[in-house]
């Protein structure tokens, strides 16, 4: 059943070509035609068909403070119930039980990275390594390929309760923290992608696995980008926005530049990337006000435009 369920989550991203999912998607999850619970309201899901947690996941506004270690960049995940959460010490909660035994067991979770509202980052499989009661957090790194696993047999079935036997290579796994390396290289394209749902905000275009996070300021030496630091555009345009032939005013409307443009019109193609198309319309933002471009970064990238513009007139 674990091990059904993160296939399940594999397959459901490569075909969707994306490894962000809705909440939605996520409950369409189903295991020998049993439906499997993967997201809950609580941080740590075990769902019923399963003896010990699931998933883990990190909501979009992290009020728990999940974070990555500096030192050894593990992911260190909050115990459940922050101190006393009704008669429960939070490390007796039965959730934070079974991500301790999970340690012992070796058996893998996948993690939800939440990055807008119902949009989550799929990282799986992940281990739990170790457990610190004093920052009350757990450890977690990526654990190895599925197919691994499945060489071990069944994860929860006649090995219930028993450690997997994994090979000694496995335990390099334990200085390999790449779910940080992850979630850090594929947090700001799953924020700006679901934040204007997979769709070019450009054509509207929504072929989901071309769909890539346009930077506003591609020079930027910032390294936490944020959601509103990004434009989600289809290929062509992303190109065309990088490369200075389209620029977005900050109203928002759309311009090409005044050279492209008269070639177009010369030419008179119809293909539907063709800039002439979206010359003069608007730009399809987030329904977010919160997400949507910041103004300073979109109006200093305008006028880079103009400027390209008055060289190649
Ligand atoms: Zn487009």
């Amino acid at each position: 059943m674990r091990l059904g369920a993160l296939r399940w989550l594999r397959d459901r991203c490569r075909i969707l070509g994306r490894d962000v999912l809705h909440y939605s998607e996520l409950a369409q999850c189903q295991v020998e035609g049993e439906k499997v619970a993967l997201r809950s309201q609580r941080g740590i899901l075990r769902p019923r068909q399963c003896r010990y947690p699931l998933t883990i996941t990190t909501s979009p506004k992290n009020p728990y403070g999940d974070h990555f270690d500096p030192g050894t960049d593990l992911l260190r995940y909050r115990y459940q119930g922050d101190g006393w959460t009704g008669r429960l010490r939070a490390t007796e909660n039965s959730d934070n039980q079974g991500l301790k035994d999970l340690i012992r067991l070796r058996w893998p979770v996948a993690y939800l990275h939440g990055v807008t509202s119902g949009q989550y980052l799929v990282v799986a499989p992940v281990v739990i390594v170790d457990d610190d009661p004093v920052t009350q957090t757990f450890g977690v790194c990526l654990g190895a390929g599925l197919s691994a696993y499945e060489g071990l047999g069944d994860v929860s079935g006649a090995a219930l309760g028993q450690p997997l036997d994994l090979p000694w290579q496995f335990d390099r796994q334990r200085y390999d923290a790449g779910v940080a390396r992850l979630v850090r290289h594929n947090e700001f394209k799953a924020r700006v992608l679901a934040a204007y749902r997979f769709r070019c905000a450009v054509c509207h275009s929504d072929e989901s696995p071309l769909i890539e996070a346009a930077r506003i300021a591609p020079r930027t030496r910032q390294i936490r980008l944020d959601v509103r630091d990004g434009i989600a555009m289809c290929p062509s345009h992303r190109t065309a926005f990088d490369r200075l032939l389209i620029g977005i005013a900050p109203d928002h409307e759309i311009r090409v530049r005044p050279d492209f443009l008269r070639r177009a019109r010369t030419a008179g193609t119809a293909s539907p990337n063709s800039l002439l198309h979206v010359h003069g319309t608007r730009l399809w933002l987030p329904a977010d006000p919160a997400q949507r471009p910041r103004a300073d970064a979109l109006s200093e990238r305008f006028g880079d435009f103009e400027f390209s513009a008055r060289l190649n007139p």
